[in-house]
């Protein structure tokens, strides 16, 4: 028999296996997807989650996350919201949620509810100053979101919705490998090389065998109030070549609305009147079947 270093280090894994894969850096051969994934709270009883991913910033996944959860709300469904953006953290102020966190003394966090009862947890809820900019390097900011997963009492939820961290670098993937996703919706706008930004979120999903639901198209037009012509202002759309390219559904095509951004801005987007996501809610409430 030839002896090489790799039997040696299998035998030191198996001796010193502490089966906890998150605070081993051990590449071993019993590394897998599903050891990484953390429990959520035993008091949490979550039936789906859903990622809500982007290439960059600033291209309405924020918003995206907050009208699914409207929507998957106003139909009946109990629904949370994970703000995983936490050098972006824009959900409390568009729902206008305040407040102090409390725990129950053992170690479990309450979330803050919408005044129609969307459950959330943000960074932005747990900072003295809401405008104090979080300057946390990745590790921190990954921990920050598992314990949003593992320490927040979210009790019965059939939706989560999770706000990620834009882009396909270390932060998302850590809570790509942390949070068990049923489904990740790719968000874009058409100003963004869009067959880049689907192609990196597809090979992330992928590695994780998370599907991908569908793509979302933000910003895709402004329709003129007065006579109601329509204007690609950002460009023409590719999503649809794109979608087709992947073999992913376009589950909308979200127009640049004033009313949106007024409506998030006074912490009132649960009043908003638009039936831009409904064909994704459609979708995504057949997950429950
Ligand atoms: P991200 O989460 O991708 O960083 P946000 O959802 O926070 O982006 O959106 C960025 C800004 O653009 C916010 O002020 C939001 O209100 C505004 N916005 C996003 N989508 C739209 C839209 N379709 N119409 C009008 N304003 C929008």
């Amino acid at each position: 028999m030839i002896y090489d270093d790799s039997m040696e280090t299998d035998n030191t894994e198996q001796s010193e296996c502490k089966h906890d894969c998150s605070t081993c850096s051990a590449n071993c051969s019993s590394r897998t997807k599903e050891s990484l994934i953390e429990k959520p709270h035993e008091l949490s009883h979550i039936k789906k989650v859903i990622g809500i991913v982007s290439g960059k910033g600033g291209v309405g996944k924020s918003i995206v996350t907050s009208m699914m959860s409207v929507i998957m709300n106003r139909r009946g469904h109990k629904v949370a919201i994970l703000d995983a953006d936490v050098t972006g953290p824009s959900i409390p102020k568009a729902f206008g949620v305040k407040g102090d966190v409390t725990g129950d003394g053992n170690g479990g966090i309450f979330p803050l509810e919408s005044k129609t009862g969307i459950k959330m947890m943000s960074v932005n809820l747990l900072l003295s100053d809401e405008t104090s900019p979080v300057v946390w390097r990745g590790p921190v900011i990954a921990g920050t979101v598992k314990q949003f997963w593992t320490d927040v009492i979210w009790d019965d939820v059939d939706f989560m919705f999770v706000d990620m961290p834009p882009g396909t670098g270390d932060v998302p993937l850590t809570v790509f490998q942390s949070i068990p996703l049923d489904g990740i919706i790719i968000v874009t706008s058409p100003q963004e090389l869009v067959a880049m930004i689907v192609s990196k979120a597809a090979n992330m999903a992928q590695m994780m065998d998370i599907p991908v639901l569908g793509l979302v198209e933000n910003m895709s037009y402004f329709k003129c109030p007065d006579c109601g012509k329509e204007y690609h202002i950002f460009g023409d759309s590719h999503i649809s070549e794109v979608a087709d390219k992947f073999g992913y559904k376009v589950l909308a095509n979200i127009p640049v609305d004033p009313r949106l951004s007024a409506l998030c801005d006074k912490g009132m987007l649960e009043l908003m009147e638009n039936d831009y996501l409904d064909k994704a809610a459609d979708s995504i409430e057949k997950l429950l079947d």
